[in-house]
């Protein structure tokens, strides 16, 4: 089988409208990107998806949606002024800047060749500043979040006296977060603007020792509902020179990537640590009153942090499949079904004689239950090549029979298998196969 490579992936999501560089026409800004219109559905199923699996499927997790913007002081609770730093080298030949842990410091400057000429390290922080409101003095700087779960503990007391959650329960948020890395790479997987789906669960202190591996097991299980294949998943446990210095335990799912195995999501046993902080820094009480005991403490948290715009790209990148077939090949994205951005496309085998019309009208009724897609341009096998290109899972084809029988032909992605079905049939046949999809045996 041929390699999935980044460059492929790149090509791919450019060609067909998953992701672009950010500001291209301007010669492009590193370290965003846009998500196209295929991308921009990619991603809201992978978000769908988790969203539900997290505030649907499971007992007592809730849903937040803080704003990006937050009072400064939550990051001095949170130890991201003083922590969240890299130490950063510049070039003083060629200005060029570089992660200090990640070259060489005696070795010539990798971008312009010579010799001694970098700054000595510094710490840089990671957070992006900036102002709020017209006055530019030091009281209004803020900065944009670096990450979600602080919106979860600044706001744990507003969700518990409002909803009628008990202990154990979770909060739930999906956004953007933003931060000033050195040395962006490998595409969307280490950018500066980027997306988080996190779920703070907050227990007595002691059941976190049932929850945290509870929690691990499920996420991973989250990655084969999606589709993922098995052997691209692993678990990687912090060693105790990557544990944070409060967190009790932290796993990470990684995946692997085109670049080789990577953080994917971090699954974490955080103690009392961030409401402890933000009760010292606040002043505010944050402790839990337990209703049968009538004793007061302040949770533990057990965190699964998943990266959403890194789950786009494992998506792509475990999709991809280039395939020799007995006369042609072909590019094939094995979307599961669910995360697909279409979900079936419908072709008129010609244009004339009435076929586009009913093409037409047949695709307008798929609509109130899946993504659909119409084209009638080109021959039917290139029409099915395009659909393969962007992972669509089902194509109908309406031909001549159909005027006579209402009958239409389904034709799975992965097999390439075709049946010939009633219309009235269809939505039931596509449902009952989306529920028992598995990869390569879609039929
Ligand atoms: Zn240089």
């Amino acid at each position: 089988m041929a390699e999935v490579t980044m460059e492929k992936i790149v090509s791919l999501c450019k060609r067909r409208g998953f992701i672009y560089q950010s500001s291209e026409i301007y010669g492009g800004l590193n370290g965003a990107y846009d998500y196209g219109p295929l991308g921009v559905q990619l991603k809201n199923n992978i978000r769908d998806m988790w969203w539900k699996e997290m505030t649907q499927l499971h007992d007592g997790i809730v849903g937040l949606d803080a704003s990006i913007l937050m009072h400064s002081k939550v990051w001095e609770a949170s130890g991201h002024i003083s922590n969240f730093t890299d130490p950063m080298v510049d070039c003083k030949k060629c200005k060029s800047r570089f992660r200090a842990d990640q070259i060489d410091l005696e070795a010539p400057c990798p971008v312009c060749g010579n010799k001694g000429t970098f700054t000595s390290p510094r710490n840089f922080n990671l957070m992006f500043e900036t102002h709020i409101g017209a006055d530019s003095d030091t009281a209004s700087t803020i900065y944009l979040r670096p990450e979600t779960a602080q919106g979860i503990y600044v706001d744990f007391k507003n969700v518990l006296q409002s909803s009628r959650v008990k202990i154990p329960f979770g909060i739930a948020q999906v956004g953007k977060s933003f931060r000033n890395e050195i040395t962006t790479k490998s595409f969307i997987f280490r950018s500066c603007e980027f997306e988080q789906m996190e779920m703070q669960f907050f227990c007595a202190p002691g059941e976190d020792e049932k929850w945290f591996p509870y929690w691990r097991e499920q996420r991973m299980a989250f990655y084969s509902k999606m589709g993922i294949r098995p052997d691209h998943l692993r678990w990687h446990q912090h060693g105790p020179d990557e544990l944070a210095f409060y967190a009790k335990d932290a796993y990470d799912i990684q995946f692997l990537f085109p670049m080789g195995w990577q953080e994917l999501e971090g699954v974490h046993s955080r103690t009392d640590y961030d409401l402890t902080q933000h009760q010292k820094f606040s002043g505010k009480d944050m402790s839990y009153l337990d209703p049968t005991t009538h004793e007061h403490f302040i949770p533990y948290v057990v965190e699964t942090s998943a990266g959403l715009t890194r789950n786009v790209l494992m998506a792509i990148s475990d999709a991809y499949e280039e395939q020799e077939l007995e006369k042609d090949s072909r590019v094939v994205l094995h979307f599961h079904p669910l995360i697909a951005p279409i979900t079936v496309a419908v072709f008129p085998l010609v244009k004339k004689d009435g076929l586009a019309e009913k093409a037409s009208e047949i695709e307008h009724a798929l609509r109130e239950e899946f993504s659909t897609f119409y084209d009638q341009s080109g021959a039917i096998g290139r029409r099915y090549r395009r659909m393969d290109e962007i992972g669509t899972p089902y194509c109908v084809t309406i031909d001549y029979d159909t005027m006579k029988d209402n009958s239409v032909t389904l034709r799975f992605r992965d097999s390439m298998e075709q049946v010939r079905i009633s219309i009235t049939d269809l939505v039931k046949e596509i449902q009952g196969s989306i529920k028992n999809y598995r990869r390569g045996n879609d039929e």
